[in-house]
């Protein structure tokens, strides 16, 4: 018997097309992002110098997030991100903030329903606008099964009422768009959902709180509090026919895309675990050339093992974190199924990461890493923030138990 090995092409490297997009957003982040990073972290307020200079150059635009998504490899859009968290994560928020609107009304939208509202998430170079996306709420946070926020169908004038209280929403309040996810039937939990886009000016949605926070400050991040607030009925993303069919069949007890839209959250944590590298990275580099500089006892603090030992693991750590990132892209963009919650092994370790290379950034600049004076304390500050959103590092074990173990563990 002969065994035929046919050789396939595996290959690490990064195409000229993706190494252009990277080198010119990290362009970016040198030039425009880190220079005034501090000062839009003490200011706490949206940056809308910076987003306006990132749509000026095309890359806070539908255009250029639109193709990174649609990359077959799945990299371009973590390159980017990872290139934009190590300018600044709380720029970098601010200015992809927008794109989780946009995936919303992707994933959940028709492609008319697409074509007239993504663009509003985005505006035009010297009329940009924001989008939020609002799920979380003050008594639904990791279990967004219970969310209270209700919306109502009035039949007779085809619209849909909505009221509740959504917090923690990255641009609530002061985006033009906002798409909202609301309980159309609460006896189904997560499948009775639905989200929708509330339009710019619609009378009944106002930001509550604004909240004040440890890191990512940059980035506005407050309340929305809906009353009343009266939608038209296509405003309902994916449509009315669409969700009477599938609330249908969920109280039949079949499977339903209720379910599926937790898959595709999934497939988009890679997206967070590429910004946690990128404030690892930025630690990282910074903590290296300042051990190299700084001199006690007569040399260069990286000649003591203690600091050049966590220096290597600092690296060791950081790229190992971007080359999971890398697979859950990849996986997602080649559509590979999820058996062992890549996405969240992913999200996980990388954010986990950050948190720990900032930390040991600190550690390496001594009392300097504690002021600021010197970037690092920002950056763990701004570190914490990937272990919390878009589900919590115990969230995340979970779903990685239950994938590897086939088993519902508590
Ligand atoms: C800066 C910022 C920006 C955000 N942006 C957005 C946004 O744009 N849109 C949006 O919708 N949301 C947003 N969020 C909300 C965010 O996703 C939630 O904070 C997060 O999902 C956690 O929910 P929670 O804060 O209610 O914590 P909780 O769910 O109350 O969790 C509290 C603790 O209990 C743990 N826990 C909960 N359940 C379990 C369990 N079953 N097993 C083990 N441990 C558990 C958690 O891991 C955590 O440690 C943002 C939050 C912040 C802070």
């Amino acid at each position: 018997m002969t065994c035929e090995v046919s050789m396939t092409v595996f290959s690490l490297s990064i195409s000229e097309e993706q190494t252009t997009v990277r080198d010119w957003v990290h362009g970016f982040a040198l030039d425009v992002m880190r220079p005034v990073a501090h000062d839009w972290d003490e200011r706490e307020e949206t940056p809308w110098p910076v987003i306006e200079e990132a749509a000026k150059i095309g890359l806070y635009s539908l255009d250029f997030f639109a193709s990174a998504f649609a990359d077959p490899t799945g990299l371009t859009m973590v390159l980017t991100l990872e290139e934009l968290a190590w300018g600044d994560a709380g720029l970098a928020m601010a200015i992809i903030g927008s794109t989780l609107a946009m995936a919303g009304i992707l994933g959940n939208g028709t492609p008319e329903q697409a074509a007239e509202w993504i663009p509003a998430c985005f505006g035009t170079p010297g009329d940009v606008k924001i989008a939020a996306f609002g799920v979380s709420e003050p008594d639904a946070g990791s279990d967004v099964s219970s969310l209270r926020t209700r919306a109502v169908y009035d039949a007779a004038h085809d619209e849909w009422v909505l009221t509740g209280t959504k917090t923690w929403i990255t641009n609530g309040g002061i985006a033009n768009i906002h798409v909202i996810v609301a309980s159309v039937d609460p006896a189904l939990g997560s499948r009775g959902q639905a989200s929708f886009v509330i339009p710019e000016g619609t009378p009944g949605l106002r930001m509550g709180q604004k909240f004040q926070k440890m890191g990512i400050r940059a980035s506005h991040t407050a309340e929305v509090i809906l009353e009343e607030c009266r939608i038209p009925g296509r405003c309902l993303l994916g449509g009315k026919d669409r969700l009477d069919e599938r609330l249908a069949r969920a109280r039949e007890g079949a499977k339903t895309s209720g379910q599926a839209a937790m898959a595709t959250f999934e497939t988009t944590r890679p997206y967070v675990g590429a910004q946690a590298v990128g404030i690892a990275r930025a630690s990282y580099e910074y903590a290296l050339d300042y051990a190299k500089e700084r001199r006690q006892f007569g040399q260069a603090i990286i000649e003591n093992q203690s600091i050049a030992f966590k220096l290597a693991d600092m690296k060791m750590r950081t790229d190992a974190a971007r080359l999971l990132v890398w697979r859950a892209a990849w996986m997602a963009a080649t559509r590979q199924p999820f058996l062992a919650g890549e996405g969240s092994q992913s999200k996980l370790f990388a954010s986990e990461t950050a948190v720990h290379v900032s930390e040991e950034a600190i550690q390496i600049l001594g009392g300097y890493g504690y002021v600021r004076d010197y970037p690092v304390e920002r950056w763990h500050r701004d570190s914490k923030i990937y272990t919390i959103f878009e589900g919590t590092s115990e969230i995340q074990r979970l779903i990685i138990a239950r994938a590897i173990s086939g088993m519902h563990i508590r």
